[in-house]
């Protein structure tokens, strides 16, 4: 009796012990634990905002931790495109990542220059301030920056910490810059850097690159510099039938950013800013010894982390799936648009977006959805928006439709 007792509680013993331990879920913080349960939870559910939650990294840091870099500070400091011998830094994968991604925008790898960022915003700063050095180099002159009244605030933010004239564009319906109205908004004595909206934030509008190119073509004295905003339709349209659409030898322009964390599938805010050799070799020199060439970028430190995760999924994810994950993408909003007719929901959606906005649901939809709102009067008032990205499959949209139907 004695031992079969003994036993039993040694068994108890044992069987708390090891589901303690291989509960490494638990940090021992409550409010973490909490946190991390409540995000892992609502994964799926979030559609409001353009980010790809099918992350394919999980490999990728079990090849860092088997290799223990997660003990080792790491950083990019430096030109990406000039050699740099310092174990810490992953300049190489950058440049490859650059390489890999500039002929989807028309440049050649030997053409290109660029960097990983942290995110869109990063790549619109470079993008103004290249346009700026350029500018002023030419003309000894600071531009004025014309962006539309539906381009994403971090431009008119950007523009406004380096001090510039914006003016501000009127967009149509749509979304979509009004060439008309830039022709209006133009003063050919200054130079014109002027920042194209490729996937407005939230009606998802493209600005016509040949139209308001045509509108600059008329003012031939006037010095141009035109920076692409791509953030999100600049991860996707690349990958689609559509894919000429970014493409810089068919439809000018001298720089581009495009964010990592929405299409490709980073699993925090990154991105890239790409240009070409010849606006390059027109920044502003900072010769710094210590350094390993003139750095042009605005930062000094870049992550290295961002380079090594974009390069990986390159290799591990490519440009053939990222095809197939766009074109669903583009499917199901279709998919979306007819499942939101068919229940007479009023909601609208731009050609070649993956944004479609519709009148406010209620607020448990809302929240359950995590939806992004607006308001627009054009639009009759209170708005909210889906972003389709690869994790809003059918199956997804056709529960968010029965939601909206139910739910009050
Ligand atoms: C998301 C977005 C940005 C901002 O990018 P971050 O990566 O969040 O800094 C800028 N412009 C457009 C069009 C965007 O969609």
């Amino acid at each position: 009796m004695k031992k079969s007792f003994l036993f039993v509680f040694v068994y108890i013993g044992i069987s708390v012990l090891t589901s303690c331990q291989s509960d490494a879920k638990l940090s021992g913080y409550a409010e973490l634990d909490a946190w991390a349960q409540r995000a892992a939870n609502a994964k799926s559910n979030i559609i409001g905002y353009p980010c790809n939650m099918n992350i394919e990294l999980e490999e990728f840091y079990k090849w860092y931790m088997a290799n223990g870099i997660e003990n080792m500070m790491l950083n990019n400091a430096g030109d990406p495109f000039v050699e740099n011998s310092a174990p810490f830094n992953a300049g190489k994968f950058e440049k490859e990542v650059i390489e890999f991604f500039a002929p989807y925008y028309g440049w050649s790898a030997d053409e290109c220059w660029g960097i990983t960022t942290t995110g869109g915003t990063d790549g619109n700063n470079h993008g103004i301030y290249f346009g700026v050095n350029y500018l002023q180099r030419l003309t000894g002159e600071e531009p004025i920056v014309y962006v539309s009244d539906e381009a994403h605030y971090s431009n008119i933010r950007l523009a406004d910490l380096q001090n510039l004239e914006i003016r501000l564009v009127k967009s149509d319906l749509m979304g979509r810059m009004i060439p008309q109205e830039l022709e209006k908004a133009l003063d050919e004595h200054h130079p014109c850097l002027i920042i194209y909206a490729f996937g407005s934030t939230f009606r998802g509008a493209i600005d016509n690159i040949d139209s308001l190119n045509a509108v600059l073509a008329r003012h031939p004295q006037m010095p141009v510099y035109r920076h692409v905003d791509a953030a999100l339709f600049g991860g996707y349209l690349p990958f689609t039938q559509y894919r000429d659409m970014l493409d810089c030898r068919l439809h000018p322009y001298e720089s581009v950013a495009v964010s990592g964390h929405k299409f490709f599938g980073m699993d925090e805010p990154a991105g890239y800013f790409i240009t070409s050799r010849r606006i390059y070799d027109q920044q502003k020199d900072y010769n710094i010894p210590y350094l390993n060439e003139n750095m042009r970028m605005i930062g000094c430190s870049r992550a290295a982390t961002t380079s090594l995760k974009f390069w990986w999924l390159i290799h591990k994810v490519g440009a053939e799936r990222w095809q197939e994950q766009a074109e669903a993408m583009l499917a199901n909003t279709q998919y979306l648009k007819q499942r939101l007719d068919e229940i007479g929901w009023p909601c609208w959606v731009n050609e070649y977006s993956n944004t479609i906005f519709f009148k406010r649901p209620c607020q448990a939809v809302v929240d359950k959805y995590v939806l992004a709102c607006n308001f627009d009067e054009q639009f009759g008032g209170e708005l909210a928006h889906i972003v389709v990205m690869q994790h809003v499959d059918q199956q997804e949209i056709d529960r968010f439709i029965a939601d909206l139907q139910t739910m009050k």
